[in-house]
Formats: structure tokens, C-alpha cells, sequence
């Protein structure tokens, strides 16, 4: 190790940045994190450097730096992005005896600065000596994804509580309190009710803590978007970490289960095992029997839960047993698939709101508001559309909608299998012909570019 990780004391200290171009932006975006008096020397500083100063967040000296400009400094940067002037400043720094760093030089430098996680007070630091920047900043993509951003919040608050934790036996009971505090209960009594929801919760945690130590089982309902893995956000990729069960619908693709702790109990509701599709109150029961024996159970849906998701029915259902839950929003289909054509839901001058509506309700075909959806420049995506399709191309077509309407259809949205087609309302019906996978329909809508259509069509790109 050539380089020794320490967490240096910077609060009231002088922090010296020679330069004023990005190296010194750069630099000074991460100091002003601190709590360091920033001073800064650039004849031709940049204009963010020039705002900062006059918000009083730094000092600001339009000229170069001398040597009694470094009285007094903990930390000195040279960031002049000029060799010259650099080792100027080495020399004068090192004669002085202060610690200096020169931008993008490990050599002439006597620190260098680590890549940071920052959730204050717990920060991360990842070094590599220089060796593998590319590493360094792969382990800091890994380590936000993990650590949330409440998790800062989280320490303060409850480092307040230390006092109090060791009623409970040192070791592993204390262990699952802080790790349950940090991971579970903390986040959760954050999102419901802000910082003050904080300590009484922790009160709450470590009485269940001192009675049984086990913590009381709850439910996630969590959206895995629309099946590419990159596409589910942070908190869902985490819940899948943490998940005791995993109860998941046929719409949620393979490789987002693997993602899901290997220890899990992974339960499919959507296909063989429990039959073609298993009705809703025995999800119900799977839920609220696990959650009960105690079970971190995130149920996992795809797209967004809030959209043609059964949500209402199941949150009812774990509020009526007493279990606590939560919510965790996905990606639904429609904007994924919108994305895909590189078309928008709204567009200014086109369409102020845009319509999600089922092909099919409890009822059957599902009714809408036929005669405004006809008009021309109106957008709709049609989930679960497949069978009714006729039956919505007659209905826009009897209240007058042009047949020449654009129609897109995307199946499998953002999967390596996806395929978009185009056409227009007059041939609704068959161009959904052979489509196996989920599909949207996009009322209103051609894929913006006739290239990606091709693409997506081998059949098509044959004939052209
Ligand atoms: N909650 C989901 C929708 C569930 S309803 C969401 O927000 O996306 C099921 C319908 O969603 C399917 O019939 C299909 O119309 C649409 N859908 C879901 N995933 C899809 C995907 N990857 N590609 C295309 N359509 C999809």
C-alpha cells in the first residue's frame, strides 16, 4: 500500500486550489462538500467559480498564488492544468511543509483524492493508487446502488440511539437491530413520515428487537419495469437483495429473477405449479402467510404495480390482516415502449393528455370514451389489446376516426426479443398477427424513425 486511506479534519481549515479551468471545477464541486474554507487562486476564473465566491462559499484571489498565501493550509491543489506552474507550486508547498496534490499527476503528488460515495456522515473512499481508474469508478456505480441515499439521514439519527441498542446483548442480536435500523425499518419510517417518524421507530425496533429480537415480516410491492434489468430502479434491485420471498407475476422476465438473493424463496403466480394464472386471493394468502411468519416478502409485478396491476385489491387485502406494506413504483410499459420508437406520450401542439386503457376489463371488451379518442392527434397505449383489437379498430372507426390513424405495435418492450410494428388503423387487426409476447399498442403513434421499423422487421427489411 503506497498510499494510506485517513479521514482528514477539514472543518474551519484552509483548503488552497490553484487554478480556474475544469480540473479546478472539479476539484472544487467535491471540497465544497466539506466543511473547509476554500480559497482559490485563478487570474481567469470560470463563471460557476465566480458565483461561488460571491455566495460567500469560497474566497476568490484573481491573481496567482505566493508562498505566504499557504499559511495555515491543511490541503494545496494545483490545478492550473500547466506543468510550469504545477511544479511551481510543489516547490513552494513542499518548502512549506503542506500536503500538495497536482491534478492528474500521482507522481508529483503528495495525496491523491479518492473517489467518493457521499451519504454524509458515512462516505465511502475508493483508491487504487492510480492503477484502474476505470475500477474505481465501476466499485462507486456498485456501492450507490446499494448504499440508499437515506442512508446518511439514517446514521445521524441514530447515532443518538447507541446509548440505548446496548440493552440488547452484544454481538448478533445487536448486529440485526442496526442492520434491520439501516436497511429496513429506517428507510421505511423515513419514506412514511420524514427524520421525526425516525426515533420513535427505532424505539419500536428495538422493544420487537429486546422481545423476540426477530423483526415482523412485511410486504414490498415493487414494479420491475417492462424486463430489461437496466430498466428497474435502485430500490427495486435492492429489495430483490434483501427479499426473504420473492412472489413474482409471468410478466416479469428471467433475468430480473436472477437478481433476486439466492437464498429466496421464489414463488412464480403466473404459471405452471399453480396453474395458468392463480387467482388473486390465493396470492393473497401466499403474501400474508409469509409476511406473518416474519418473511421480508417483495411481490413483484411487472411494469408499474399502479397500472393494470391489481394493486388496490392486494393492499387492501395486507391491510385488512394488519401487515404493513409499501409501495416501490416501476417503469410501465407504455413509456417504455414509447421510448422505444423514440416517440413521446404528450407532445406540445399534438396532445395535452395521453390515454392507458385495457383492451378487456372484468366485464369484457372494456368501453371508453370512443368519440374523443377518434380525433385526430390523440394518443392511447392499449395494454392487454391482443384480443380486442377488432373491436376497438370498429369502434374508433364508427366514431369517425381516419382509417389512415398511425398504429405502432411493440411486443416484448425492451427485451433482446422485442419487435415494433407499424401500420395504421385500417389493418389493426393483422398486424397483430403471429405476436406471441406481450404486446402495447400505441394509438397515434409511428415509430419516428423508418429505420428502427426495419430493423425490427427482418420480414420487411426482405422485401425492401
Ligand atoms: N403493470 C404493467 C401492465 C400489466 S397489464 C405495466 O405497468 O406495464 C399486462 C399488459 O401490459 C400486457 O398485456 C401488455 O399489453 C403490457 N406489457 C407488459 N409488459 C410488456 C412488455 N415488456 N412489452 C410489451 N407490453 C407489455
Amino acid at each position: 500500500m503506497k498510499h494510506f486511506p485517513i479521514y482528514l479534519a477539514v472543518e474551519d481549515r484552509k483548503i488552497v486550489v490553484s487554478g480556474g479551468g475544469d480540473a479546478a471545477l472539479a476539484k472544487l464541486r467535491l471540497l465544497l462538500k466539506t466543511e473547509a474554507k476554500l480559497v482559490v487562486f485563478a487570474a481567469d476564473p470560470a463563471a460557476e467559480i465566480k458565483e461561488w465566491a460571491q455566495e460567500s462559499r469560497l474566497t476568490l484571489y484573481r491573481r496567482a498564488l505566493t508562498r505566504f498565501d499557504l499559511d495555515g493550509a491543511a490541503l494545496i491543489y494545483a490545478a492550473d492544468e500547466d506543468p510550469i506552474r504545477d511544479a511551481q507550486i510543489v516547490a513552494l508547498a513542499t518548502e512549506g511543509g503542506h500536503l500538495v496534490n497536482v491534478v492528474d499527476n500521482l507522481e508529483d503528488s503528495a495525496f491523491i483524492t479518492p473517489a467518493i460515495v457521499d451519504r454524509d456522515p458515512v462516505t465511502v473512499a475508493i483508491g487504487t493508487e492510480g492503477a484502474a481508474p476505470v475500477l474505481a469508478r465501476a466499485i462507486k456505480a456498485r456501492l450507490e446502488e446499494q448504499l440508499p441515499q437515506s442512508t446518511g439521514v439514517l446514521a445521524r439519527l441514530g447515532k443518538a440511539f447507541r446509548p440505548l441498542a446496548e440493552k440488547l446483548p452484544f454481538g448478533r442480536a445487536r448486529r440485526d437491530f442496526w442492520a434491520d435500523y439501516y436497511f429496513q425499518s429506517g428507510p421505511a419510517a423515513l419514506e412514511k413520515g420524514g427524520n421525526t417518524a425516525v426515533p420513535p421507530a427505532l424505539e419500536t425496533l428495538l422493544q420487537d428487537h429486546l422481545a423476540k429480537g426477530e423483526a415482523a415480516g412485511r410486504v414490498d410491492v415493487v414494479g420491475a419495469g417492462p424486463g430489461d434489468p437496466d430498466l428497474l430502479t435502485m430500490k427495486a434491485r435492492r429489495l430483490l437483495d434483501e427479499a426473504d420471498v420473492v412472489i413474482h407475476d409471468r410478466l416479469v422476465s428471467p433475468q430480473i429473477m436472477e437478481l433476486a438473493r439466492r437464498e429466496a424463496h421464489i414463488i412464480n403466480v403466473g404459471k405452471t405449479g399453480f396453474g395458468p394464472s392463480t387467482p388473486q386471493e390465493k396470492i393473497h394468502d401466499l403474501m400474508i402467510e409469509h409476511a406473518r411468519a416474519g418473511a421480508h416478502v417483495v411481490r413483484l409485478k411487472g411494469g408499474d404495480p399502479g397500472i393494470f396491476g391489481r394493486l388496490d385489491e392486494e393492499l387492501d387485502a395486507l391491510t385488512a390482516a394488519g401487515i404493513d406494506w409499501r409501495v416501490v413504483p416501476g417503469i410501465t410499459a407504455a413509456s417504455a415502449a414509447v421510448a422505444q420508437i423514440g416517440q413521446s406520450l404528450t407532445k406540445r401542439g399534438r396532445n395535452a393528455s395521453a390515454r392507458l386503457l385495457t383492451g378487456h376489463d372484468v366485464k369484457g371488451f372494456a368501453d371508453h370514451d370512443w368519440r374523443a379518442l377518434a380525433q385526430a392527434g390523440q394518443v392511447a397505449a392499449i395494454y392487454m389489446g391482443k384480443r380486442s383489437a377488432r373491436f376497438v379498430q370498429g369502434r374508433l372507426l364508427m366514431h369517425g376516426a381516419d382509417a389512415a390513424m398511425p398504429v405502432s405495435v411493440v411486443e416484448n418492450v425492451s427485451r433482446s426479443d422485442t419487435c415494433v410494428r407499424s401500420a395504421t388503423l385500417a389493418d389493426l387487426p393483422d398486424v397483430l398477427q403471429g405476436i406471441e409476447g406481450p404486446a402495447v399498442i400505441l394509438l397515434g403513434l409511428a415509430p419516428r424513425a423508418a429505420a428502427e421499423f426495419i430493423e425490427y422487421n427482418p420480414q420487411l427489411r426482405e422485401q425492401v
